[in-house]
């Protein structure tokens, strides 16, 4: 649709109820200028509230989740009672207490299974973003801009990867010209749950923590809206996390690139796969302060004249690195170590960094402190047979080391940038144990000891000057 807006709020955005008001009319003053669809996160908080219900259900540990559901319907039925007037609250009411009946009914299976099936996870957690999208919506109407709820997972169609689904995007462009085109062409608001979608045959699914900014640009692709406003609580993309460096700045402009190599090393800004449907089209996404929603924010654009070498330091606390190596010289290691890459592909690990030494013939790779229990299974069944007979030595475990990675457009145009970095992280006595340049060369990987991590990310952020704009 042409001039299409789509807006998308993150928990701390629609955390409360004047949270959500503010939402609201920043909706509403777009709103009054083109169409507007938006995307909403569950309130903050809410997620985790909503998994730990269920490991409780799991443990059996009732009183846990009464606590937990105590918990989810003050929050729900306090914000709900603010934010409408009376009139309007009866019935609004009435859906909060029917969406968090469906989740007690799921807990409670799980409870009596003692199981935590991951499709019930799936549609169970769902039930955060469908409160909010639910309470979003009828401050909308209340204040006068009309506005629909409308459940992800009548819209968004996905592979049946529960718990880090990915789109299927032509059967979602299909759904969102069936469900959501017609809702705009009224001149209502869509209010779309952010996060979760289904397969083609409805079993709920969700897209990974974080991942309503995901759900966002899938919308955005599928309605080739004009434009993508992310609002989160901070004043755009930083040049590092601003709880970790004081002195950072935000950034004006960054590459579709630089922001996705950003977001997969650990920005927590955006979801990591947020820009991959946007960059065919070539939809232009901005990162917003909704609690300063006057700054101009940080403009995510295909390609920038001016690459500027280093641009941002990120980091990533809950890592592993696992490291293989031949025991005999007659085992090659490429082959150890192609075939441990197929085993890991094959039950989806991601290896955020490699390395390796070509005299030894060993490797390592790092992996999301998540993932490195199937990792662990897949490298030892397809290579068993080499571990029982000793011609590949026991796969070795460090789980005391974080990622830091610098990101920036054009970093190969600076000659002597790596070095420079290396010895300020030295400097500060923190030992670099791998390193890993992305082969585009926007990335410089560095696994370092955990303890140091922050440290060196202060020492690359000052050292690289990115604190000056
Ligand atoms: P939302 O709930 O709006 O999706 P998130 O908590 O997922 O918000 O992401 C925003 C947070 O990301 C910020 O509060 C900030 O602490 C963190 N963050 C980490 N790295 C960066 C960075 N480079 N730039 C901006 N924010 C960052
Ligand atoms: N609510 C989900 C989460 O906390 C999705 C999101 O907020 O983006 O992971
Ligand atoms: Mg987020």
């Amino acid at each position: 649709m042409k001039d299409l807006l789509v807006m998308k709020f993150g928990g701390t955005s629609v955390g409360s109820a004047s949270r959500m008001r503010v939402a609201a009319a920043l909706t509403a003053q777009e709103s009054r200028k083109r169409p507007v669809a938006i995307v909403v996160s569950a309130m903050s908080k809410i997620t985790d509230l909503l998994l730990g219900t269920m490991r409780h259900a799991e443990a059996g540990d009732h009183a846990g989740i009464s606590a937990n559901l105590a918990a989810l319907r003050a929050r729900h039925e306090d914000t709900c009672r603010e934010l409408l007037p009376e009139d309007r609250r009866t019935a609004v009411m009435a859906g909060v207490h029917g969406l968090i009946g469906e989740f007690e009914r799921i807990v409670n299976g799980m409870a009596l299974l003692n199981e935590r099936p991951p499709r019930s996870v799936d549609e169970a957690v769902a039930v955060g973003e469908r409160l909010s999208a639910l309470l979003v919506a009828a401050c909308l109407n209340a204040e006068g801009t009309p506005a629909a709820a409308v459940n992800a997972w009548e819209v968004v169609v996905t592979d049946a990867v529960f718990g880090n689904a990915s789109p299927l995007m032509e059967p979602t462009r299909q759904k969102a010209r069936e469900k959501v085109l017609p809702l705009l062409e009224r001149g209502l608001v869509p209010v779309i749950t952010g996060f979760n979608g289904a397969t083609a045959d409805g079993r709920p699914t969700t897209l990974g923590r974080g991942g309503s900014d995901f759900s966002a640009s899938i919308l955005a692709a599928a309605l080739d809206a004009a434009e993508v406003w992310i609002w989160t609580d901070v004043d755009g993309i930083m040049s590092a996390d601003p709880r970790l460096v004081p002195d950072v700045v935000v950034l004006d402009e960054v590459t579709y690139a630089e922001a996705a190599e950003l977001a997969y090393n650990g920005a927590k800004v955006l979801h990591p796969r947020t820009l991959a449907p946007l960059a065919d089209k070539r939809i232009p996404v901005w990162s917003k302060n909704s609690f300063a929603p006057e700054k101009p924010g940080t403009k995510i654009v295909p390609a920038i004249a001016k690459a500027n070498g280093a641009r941002a330091v990120t980091s990533m606390t809950n890592v592993a690195l696992v490291s293989l190596e031949p025991a005999s010289a007659e085992l090659s290691g490429v082959q150890v170590m192609a075939r441990a890459l197929d085993a890991m592909a094959r039950v989806d690990v991601e290896v955020l960094a490699l390395s390796s030494s070509s005299y030894r013939q060993s490797f390592c790779f790092l992996v999301r402190g998540e993932e490195l229990r199937p990792t662990m299974q897949a490298l030892e069944a397809a290579l068993a047979l080499e571990l029982a007979h000793g011609y590949v030595k026991p796969i070795h475990v460090d789980e005391n080391v974080g990622l830091l990675a610098i990101v920036g457009e054009g970093m190969q145009g600076k000659p002597g940038l790596a070095g420079r970095v290396f010895t300020a992280i030295s400097r500060e006595q923190v030992n670099i144990i791998a390193i890993a340049q992305g082969s585009s060369e926007l990335t410089i990987g560095i696994v370092v000891r955990r303890d140091g991590l922050e440290k060196a990310v202060r020492a690359v952020h000052r050292e690289c000057e990115l604190g000056k704009a």
